[in-house]
C-alpha cells in the first residue's frame, strides 16, 4: 500500500493527483490488475473527471458549493455538515484498471482529491493488485 500525503490550500478545492497515483502504480511493479484509491476522510472525497481544462474542476467546485451551501441550518454542530454531504456526493474511492503497467484512463480523465473542509493535511491510500 502506498500513501499520498497532501496539504490542501483552500476550504474547497479539487487537486489533481493523477501523477502521484501513476507513480504508486509504477513503483508497485504490477503490470495487469486493479488500482484502488481510497480517501480516509469524512469531509473530503475522490473523483475522476476532465483535467485538461482546469475550468471543469472549478465549475464542479462552484456548483457543489451552490448545491450544498456552507451555512445552512444543519444539525451537525461542528460547522462542516456541508463538507460531509459533499464527501458523500463524490464518494471516497475510485477504482482503475492497470494495463501494461499503466493506469488506464480516458484521454481527458484525471484523478482528483476533493477537499471540502480545508485547508488541512490529508492522505490518500493506493493499493495495486
Ligand atoms: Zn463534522
Amino acid at each position: 500500500m502506498k500513501e499520498i500525503i497532501l496539504k490542501t490550500n483552500r476550504r474547497i478545492e479539487l487537486i489533481d493527483i493523477t501523477a502521484q497515483v501513476a507513480e504508486a502504480v509504477r513503483s508497485s511493479g504490477i503490470r495487469e490488475g486493479i488500482c484502488v484509491v481510497y480517501c480516509p476522510h469524512t469531509t473530503a472525497g475522490l473523483t475522476i473527471n476532465e483535467h485538461a481544462d482546469p475550468n471543469v474542476a472549478s465549475d464542479i467546485v462552484n456548483r457543489l458549493s451552490k448545491l450544498v451551501p456552507h451555512n445552512e441550518n444543519y444539525a451537525h454542530i461542528e460547522g462542516n455538515a456541508d463538507a460531509h454531504i459533499k464527501s458523500t456526493l463524490t464518494g471516497n474511492s475510485v477504482q482503475l484498471i492497470v494495463n501494461n503497467g499503466n493506469l488506464l484512463l480516458g484521454v481527458w480523465q484525471g484523478i482528483f482529491f476533493c477537499e471540502y473542509d480545508g485547508p488541512r493535511n490529508r492522505r490518500v491510500w493506493v493499493q495495486v493488485r
